[in-house]
């Protein structure tokens, strides 16, 4: 099957393309004979309808990773092209990432940083005071697979208790992972030191987290969203932080992307932005394009 290839993937898994099956690799996006493609694998590119106009033959989409956002799925579904993803490949780097952000910022490791850069003679150490997570009440909004192995890590790391609002699963899959369930998000707000959000961004959760439901979090608390910027209420966040109603939060995706160095969150010292690099690691990487091949290969024989 002609499989383009749009983004550039890891060497590794383009090896792995390459022996299983027909790649015509991405070089520009001005590749002419798009006609003959029967299989794309793409990361960011859009697959809009005038593209997928331009490839009659076109059968599979594979996605490189798990937000579908950049596909037209209504045109390719009256198309019958079938789309795919690798939801499971960069889990567990994105979850990585939440306990890197919650131990950085619970002792302020950025701040320290720019500290020991600028003389740390100017500044009193008193304000790098950070907290422990060891024993801390951890609240987990959205226990899909992000949110379950956030839990499991910071539970089998730090002894931390674990509550969790999902409206979605159940007391007893809560249970069975020593985590405990919440009917109401604020309740899991008003107990948790650190806060981290795995949810999709749908039109009920966009701005799930604003002013009322920073109001809720501990004075003392850390939050961290790894999932979508419009989740959390970014100028209602920066008030929060302006005022020390939080201890500090942590962002690894914001609401315009790329993020503008001028954003007034990061004038905030409490604040710690990346820009969408939960899955950025060389092991999801390998994982997400051998699984997009895998997935190429199971559909063209299914
Ligand atoms: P998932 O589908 O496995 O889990 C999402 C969970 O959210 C589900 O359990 C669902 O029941 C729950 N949920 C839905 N609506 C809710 C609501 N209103 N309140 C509370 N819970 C709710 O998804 P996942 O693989 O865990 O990924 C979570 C999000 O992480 C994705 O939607 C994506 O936006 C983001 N993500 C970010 C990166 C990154 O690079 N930063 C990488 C991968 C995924």
């Amino acid at each position: 099957m002609k499989t383009f290839i749009f983004d550039p993937i890891d060497s590794e898994a383009l090896e792995c393309a390459r022996e299983r099956i027909d790649v015509v690799e991405w070089t520009n996006k001005e590749i002419k004979n798009y006609s003959i493609a029967e299989a794309v694998i793409v990361r960011t590119f859009k697959m809009t309808k005038e593209v997928m106009d331009k490839m009659p033959k076109l059968k599979i989409i594979a996605k490189h990773g798990v937000g579908v956002d950049n596909i037209d799925l209504d045109y390719a579904k009256s198309r019958g092209i079938r789309v795919t993803n690798t939801p499971q490949a960069n889990m567990n780097s994105v979850a990585e990432l939440v306990i890197a952000l919650a131990l950085n910022c619970s002792r302020k490791v950025n701040l320290a940083q720019n500290m020991v850069e600028e003389g740390i003679e100017k500044n009193s150490p008193f304000e790098l005071v950070g907290f422990e997570l060891q024993n801390k009440t951890v609240g987990l909004i959205g226990l899909g697979r992000i949110g379950t192995l956030v839990g499991m890590k910071l539970k089998a790391a730090f002894n931390t208790k674990v509550l969790v609002y999902d409206p979605y699963t159940t007391e007893s899959v809560c249970e069975k992972k020593g985590f405990i369930k919440y009917e109401h998000l604020h309740q899991v707000l008003k107990k948790s030191d650190i806060v981290s959000v795995s949810v999709p961004l749908t039109k009920d959760t966009e701005n799930m987290i604003s002013a009322r439901e920073l109001s809720f979090m501990k004075k003392s608390a850390i939050l961290i969203n790894t999932s979508r910027g419009k989740l959390i209420n970014e100028n209602d966040l920066y008030n929060a932080l302006q005022h020390n109603k939080l201890f500090g939060a942590a962002i690894d995706a914001f609401a315009e992307e790329p993020v503008s160095k001028d954003h007034p969150l990061l004038t905030c010292n409490n604040f710690i932005g990346t820009p969408h690099n939960g899955a950025n690691t060389k092991d999801a990487l390998i994982r997400m394009g051998t699984e997009a091949v895998d997935e190429i290969v199971r559909l063209m024989n299914n």
